[in-house]
């Protein structure tokens, strides 16, 4: 293990712990392969009233452009207004999301495990899928690899990406068998040749950890 001397928040041994695989979704933020499930903050109170009044601003901002269109005159001071309070939201619901990826990330790092293994985002290909476009377009799936990347450089801990190509999501994590026919809706996986059966995502991610040991001992 490399020693982060720089840290003064790592000062406390901490043992080394299990390596872990951290499957990135759509319906939770996270699953990672020790069992712990970082949930998408969506859905809580905070973030529905920001997204609430976000329509509402964008409602009645529309209506401006519309008028301002027939009329064509210029911006009025209105809509320049609105605009500035669209902005403001926009800014606090990103930084809600920001704050809840850093509380996981910190999380995820401060066990210290062996090593993390995410999977390299391949953004054209998930921008295809209407459901995933909007995780997309607030990049926070970026954000996560982004501060699991100079947090794990802090800690000392090997962060290993994934090959694009590795169907992490595909394959059987007990017995290595590649299912074709696995659509974005089987939220659980089953395996038709040991038949194993778990949590899609849980499956995703205990083939990352695997991926790592692989990779780590090639
Ligand atoms: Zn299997």
């Amino acid at each position: 293990m490399v020693s982060v001397a720089a840290d003064v928040e790592c000062t406390d041994a901490v043992e080394v712990t299990e390596p872990i695989g951290v499957d990135l979704g759509v319906k939770e933020l996270a699953v990672v392969s020790d069992g712990q499930i970082f949930k998408n903050i969506n859905k809580t109170r905070k973030l529905k009233q920001l997204e609430k009044r976000k329509k509402r601003l964008q409602r009645r901002a529309s209506r401006h452009y519309e008028r301002m269109v027939k009329t064509r005159c210029k911006k009025s001071r209105g809509l320049e207004k609105l605009e500035k309070q669209i902005r403001s939201v926009n800014n606090k619901i990103r930084d809600q999301h920001t704050n809840h990826i850093h509380q996981m990330t910190s999380k995820l790092v401060k066990t210290k495990p062996a090593f993390i293994v995410i999977e390299d985002l391949n953004v054209n290909g998930m921008l295809k899928n209407h459901r995933l476009a909007k995780a997309i377009q607030d990049n926070r799936l970026a954000e996560v690899r982004r501060q699991l990347e100079y947090k794990c450089n802090w800690y000392g801990v090997k962060l290993i990406i994934a090959d694009r190509f590795y169907p992490s999501s595909k394959l059987c994590s007990d017995c290595g068998h590649k299912k074709t026919d696995l659509k974005l809706s089987d939220r659980t996986y089953h395996c038709d040749e040991c038949g194993m059966t778990m949590d899609r995502d849980l499956n995703a991610a205990v083939n990352l950890m695997q991926y790592g040991m692989r990779e780590l001992s090639a």
